[in-house]
C-alpha cells in the first residue's frame, strides 16, 4: 500500500472541513482533505446552505440592526431547552461575529441584508449563489494555500494508539492509500444517510423518512471513533427534521422540497384527523418541529390542505400540489376517507372565530371550541378548487457525535482533554451545542466556528 505524509489530515468536504483546512494550511502546515463523494456532490450537505446566523452589535452592508450575544444565546437555550453546553454555546455565539469577515476576506460573497417581517435579514448572512458558491470559493482559496483536495476518497480506517492518531487508510476507487498525519480533523457529517443506524435511533419508522441533504453522511467515522474511546454526545434521535413534500427523492432533495403552505391551511393525517395546531407561529420558526410531528403519525405521513383563497400567498412548491373541486375528489385521489376529511374541515370551518387575515403579523384569525387549535390565520377551507401535498419527515442531519473542548479537540475516555491530536468541527460535534431544537442558520455557523478552532487546534499540536 502507498504511504502519504502531511501535517493534517481532514475527513470531509464541506463547509466544517474547508474551514478548518484553510486556517491549518495559512499556518504553514500541508494538509489533505479528503471527501468520498464524486466531484459534483463534493461538499455534502454545505451544497444546499443559504446562509449563517452571526451576532453583531451595530449595522454592517451584510446584516441589519444588531444581534447581539445575549439575544442569540437566549434564542438557542430556547429552542434547545437548555440542553446545550453553555461554555461552547457562548464560544459559538461570540466567534459568529467573526464569521462574515473571515469568510469574506477568503472569497465569500454575501448579499444584502434581506428585508421582510422576519428579521431574517437582522440574524442571517446570506452567501450570494448559495451553499454551492460559498463551497466553491472556499475549495479555490484552499487550493490556492496548496491543500491537496480529493474527491472519491472515502477514509476508511482510522489507527488510533494509546487515544492518539497515528494514520488512515484512504480509498479511491478500489485503491487504499495509508496517510500518516500529526493530526487528524473529522468533518465528515452526521449519520442520516445510514439506513440501518436511523433505524436503530427510531425504529421501523425510519423507512419513511427522507434525507434533505447528500447520501455520503452515513456516520462511519463517528462510529470508528466512539469504537476507539471518544466520548459521544447527543442522542440518536435528536435531529433537525423538517417536513417535506412526500413526493422528493430519498435523498438531497435539497431545500426545494420543502413546502410553505402549512400556516394557510390544516395538516391531517392518514385518518383524515388534525394534530397540531398549524398557525402557532410563524413558519421559519416552525417548520423545523413538523418533521417531528409527522414521524409520529400513522405511516409517517400527513397531507397539508388548503383552499384557493390561499393558494398564491406562499412560495410555490416545486411539486404541483394535487388538486380537485370538492373535498370528497381530493380524498380519494389519496387515499383519504372522504367522510373522516369532510367531518374534519367541517369542525374546522365551524370552529372559526373571523378576524382580520394578515399573514405577514401572528393575525386574529383563530379557531374556538375545537380540539386541535389553529391560533393564527385560521380561515375557512371552502373556496373550490382545493389543493393537497402530502408531507413526510425530511432529515437534515443528526446530532449524534463526538464530545469535543473548545478548541475542537475531541474528548477520549481516560485521556485529559487537551492534549490530543483528534480533532472534530460541523456535524459530527454540533450537538455539543443542539442537544435538540434548532435555530435556521447555526450549522453553518457552527461548522465554520468549529472548522477554524479544529484547524488551529491541529496546526497548534503540530507546531508543538
Ligand atoms: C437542504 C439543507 C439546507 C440547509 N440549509 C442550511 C442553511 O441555510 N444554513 C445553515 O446553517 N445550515 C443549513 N443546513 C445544515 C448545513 O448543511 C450543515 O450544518 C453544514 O453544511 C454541515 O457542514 P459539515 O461540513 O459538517 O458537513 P457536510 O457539508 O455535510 O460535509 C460532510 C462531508 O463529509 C463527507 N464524508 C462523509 N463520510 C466521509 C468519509 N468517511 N470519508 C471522507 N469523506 C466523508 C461527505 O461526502 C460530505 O461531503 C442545511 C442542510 C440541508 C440538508
Amino acid at each position: 500500500m502507498e504511504e502519504i505524509f502531511c501535517d493534517v489530515l481532514i475527513a470531509g468536504g464541506g463547509n466544517a472541513a474547508l474551514s478548518a483546512a484553510i486556517t491549518a494550511a495559512e499556518k504553514g502546515h500541508s494538509v489533505i482533505v479528503a471527501d468520498r463523494a464524486p466531484y459534483h456532490m463534493r461538499g455534502g450537505n454545505t451544497r444546499h446552505t443559504r446562509n449563517l446566523r452571526a451576532m453583531h452589535t451595530n449595522p454592517t452592508n451584510i446584516l441589519s440592526d444588531s444581534y447581539t450575544e445575549d439575544e442569540y444565546y437566549e434564542d438557542l437555550i430556547r429552542v434547545t431547552e437548555g440542553n446545550t453546553n453553555d461554555k461552547l454555546a457562548r464560544l459559538t455565539i461570540q466567534k459568529s461575529a467573526e464569521l462574515t469577515d473571515w469568510l469574506f476576506d477568503r472569497g465569500i460573497k454575501f448579499q444584502g441584508a434581506l428585508g421582510g417581517t422576519l428579521s431574517l435579514g437582522r440574524t442571517n448572512a446570506f452567501f450570494l449563489g448559495g451553499g454551492r458558491a460559498m463551497l466553491n470559493a472556499l475549495y479555490r482559496t484552499a487550493i490556492k494555500l496548496k491543500v491537496k483536495c480529493l474527491c472519491d476518497t472515502e477514509v476508511l480506517k482510522l489507527n488510533i494508539i494509546d487515544n492518539k492518531f497515528k494514520s488512515a487508510v484512504l480509498k479511491e476507487n478500489d485503491i487504499e492509500t495509508k496517510i500518516n498525519a500529526k493530526a487528524f480533523i473529522i468533518a465528515s457529517g452526521g449519520f442520516q444517510g445510514n439506513e440501518n443506524w436511523m433505524k436503530e435511533a427510531w425504529g421501523d419508522i425510519s423507512k419513511n423518512f427522507l434525507i434533505r441533504g447528500t447520501p455520503y453522511n452515513t456516520g462511519g467515522l463517528i462510529r470508528e471513533m466512539l469504537d476507539n474511546n471518544a466520548i459521544q454526545i447527543g442522542e440518536a434521535n435528536q435531529c433537525h427534521a423538517v417536513a417535506i413534500d412526500a413526493r422528493a427523492p430519498k435523498y438531497d432533495g435539497g431545500i426545494t422540497s420543502r413546502l410553505d403552505a402549512v400556516p394557510f391551511g390544516i395538516v391531517v393525517n392518514k385518518d383524515g384527523d388534525r394534530f397540531y395546531d398549524e398557525g402557532e407561529d410563524f413558519w421559519p420558526k416552525r417548520y423545523a418541529i413538523w418533521g417531528r410531528l409527522i414521524a409520529s403519525q400513522p405511516e409517517q405521513i400527513g397531507y397539508c390542505i388548503v383552499d384557493s383563497k390561499s393558494i398564491n400567498s406562499f412560495m410555490p412548491s416545486v411539486f404541483p400540489a394535487i388538486q380537485a373541486d370538492d373535498i370528497n375528489s381530493l380524498a380519494k385521489i389519496v387515499n383519504l376517507d372522504p367522510k373522516n376529511l369532510n367531518r374534519t374541515i367541517n369542525n374546522f370551518n365551524d370552529s372559526i372565530v373571523e378576524g382580520e387575515f394578515n399573514h405577514t403579523i401572528l393575525d386574529n384569525c383563530y379557531t374556538k371550541n375545537i380540539n386541535v387549535p389553529k391560533t393564527h390565520w385560521a380561515r375557512k377551507i371552502d373556496v373550490a378548487p382545493f389543493y393537497l401535498w402530502p408531507l413526510r419527515p425530511g432529515i437534515t442531519f443528526t446530532y449524534l457525535g463526538l464530545k469535543v473542548n473548545e478548541n475542537a479537540e475531541v474528548g477520549m475516555k481516560n485521556l485529559t482533554i487537551g492534549n490530543g491530536n483528534i480533532f472534530a468541527a460541523g456535524e459530527t460535534m454540533a450537538g455539543n451545542v443542539l442537544g435538540k431544537g434548532y435555530l435556521a442558520g447555526i450549522g453553518m455557523t457552527i461548522g465554520t466556528v468549529f472548522g477554524r478552532l479544529a484547524g488551529e487546534g491541529a496546526s497548534n499540536y503540530v507546531s508543538s
